[in-house]
């Protein structure tokens, strides 16, 4: 991309913010972008799958990202978007810069953590990893058909602490008034870090455009406020050079929430760092104590839609169906969290969700996602689902098929077809590749039917970049 195709007033503010260094930074537009891949700590436990995240690094040719310790770069031919590894969540593609804004928030295990604008899901499934699958968070995306695409992410890497909800930032703080230890808020933003990457960006942009977008990231942050405990800790983060939008909305935050601290900020240069253009700031709530009018207003709920735990026959006979099934199919998975049904799919909420909040508080939210997707039931039969397989280890399930990703049965079973198998391979089967999870397959006489789901069958590129 040449200097020639950028907005001219975009360029003149970029010649008065850097001065002498706006050539070092318009430079930079005529080098190629930098492209990374997260590992997904998640999925690398076992020593199988430590053994496939260094196969990885030579595979692609990757060298580490110094702000993550879990990021790499990659160059171009190298595809990781198109291997089985990818399909198997071993990694994320992520652009690199954007890396540092979950290593900046530093979310803890068993924390309770919203990432406020989270699709496609760069820094949720980051965020999650940090956690170690414990506590809770709770990843939103206002935009339902960005949210299917979160959650298709989310349950592609395991995520198994993990809700996914599609409401206004509004709808959130009605429910959730000082609620999160962490909050992640990835604001929508005008993107100039982008540019490089994303050329039609740069068509889009104007400074009438910055002005709205500065607009949106004063009101979501207020929404932030409301649900941040006292003493917790939010990290704002854009992907714009833009002062408007970050230093003039964080100062304007602070001045407006006396109780806000900015702690640090920090920005990210592609002329200066190897990446594209990223903000991250990180802020305190003071206090530490939680009040009483918090917690009885969030323990009472919003008021609005409330109708309590559903504890109703259908759900507790449905939950012992699958403990039942679980007993002899996952004789390694705990059963353990918060049950919910919808419709015929059996859900598990993490356990931490029972200390902190209560199920009636998701009445009326869109929940793409209510926790781990465990089961569909269909009549008086379990069927496993799909994200329980890509959250196991193959040791958890009393049979495993595994495939190498180098060979042909990995390719023919993610485009969906079945497998011959030995025939004394019978039942529900957690099928893997070098040891990670890609699905159920249940065998009979010899064949393993793909029970991969028809909207992940052949190996696309998942939409996960940003
Ligand atoms: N955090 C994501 C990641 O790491 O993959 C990227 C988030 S992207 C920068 C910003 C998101 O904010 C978009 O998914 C967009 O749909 C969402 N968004 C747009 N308008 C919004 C609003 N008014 N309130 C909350 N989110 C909004």
């Amino acid at each position: 991309m040449s200097e020639e195709r950028l907005p001219a007033a975009y360029t003149t503010n970029m010649r008065e913010m850097l001065g002498q260094e706006a050539d070092a930074f318009l430079d930079s537009y005529t080098v190629r972008r930098t492209q990374g891949l997260r590992f997904n700590r998640l999925k690398s436990t076992s020593s199988f799958n430590l053994r496939a995240s260094e196969h990885t690094l030579s595979l692609f040719g990757l060298e580490p990202v110094p702000w993550c310790p879990e990021g790499y770069y990659y160059e171009e031919p190298a595809r990781p978007g198109r291997h089985p590894y990818h399909a198997a969540g071993l990694y994320y593609i992520q652009e690199p810069s954007a890396m540092s804004a979950a290593e900046l928030l530093s979310p803890l295990p068993g924390e309770t953590v919203l990432d406020l604008a989270a699709a496609p899901g760069g820094k949720t499934t980051h965020i999650a990893a940090l956690m170690k699958g414990q506590g809770l968070l709770i990843s939103n995306e206002i935009h339902p058909e960005r949210a299917k695409i979160l959650a298709e992410n989310v349950e592609r890497l395991g995520l198994s602490n993990t809700i996914v909800t599609s409401g206004t930032p509004g709808e959130l703080s009605l429910r959730f008034p000082q609620t999160f230890d962490r909050i992640m808020l990835d604001a929508p933003c005008s993107g100039e870090g982008m540019f490089r990457k994303d050329p039609a960006a740069a068509l889009e942009w104007s400074p009438k455009h910055v002005e709205m977008c500065a607009a949106r990231q004063w009101d979501i942050l207020q929404d932030a406020y409301i649900m941040l405990k006292p003493g917790g800790t939010l990290a704002y983060s854009t992907c714009t050079f833009n002062r408007i939008e970050n230093e003039e909305v964080i100062a304007r935050f602070t001045d407006s929430y006396p109780d806000m601290e900015l702690i640090t900020s920090k920005r990210l240069w592609p002329h200066l760092q190897k990446g594209e253009g990223h903000f991250v700031a990180l802020l305190r709530k003071g206090g530490s104590e939680e009040t009483e009018q918090s917690r009885s207003k969030r323990s009472t709920g919003s008021g609005r839609g409330k109708t309590g735990p559903r504890t109703n026959s259908t759900l507790r006979d449905a939950f012992q169906q699958f403990q039942a099934w679980a007993a002899i199919e996952l004789p390694g998975f705990a059963c353990q969290g918060v049950p919910l049904l919808f419709g015929e799919s059996l859900y598990l909420l993490p356990e931490s969700f029972k200390d902190t909040l209560h199920v009636g508080l998701l009445d009326g939210l869109r929940v793409p996602r209510a926790g781990l997707h465990i089961a569909h039931l269909k009549k008086n039969r379990i069927e496993p689902a799909h994200a329980l397989a890509m959250a196991l280890q193959p040791e958890q399930s009393a049979r495993s098929y595994d495939m190498t990703e180098g060979g042909v049965e990995i390719h023919a079973w993610l485009r969906g077809e079945s497998l011959p198998v030995p025939a004394e391979l019978h039942g529900w089967t957690l099928v893997s590749v070098d040891g990670l999870p890609v699905g159920w397959g249940k065998a009979s006489s010899g064949q393993l039917k793909n029970h991969l789901p028809k909207g992940l069958r052949i190996l696309k590129a998942h939409i996960d970049e940003q």
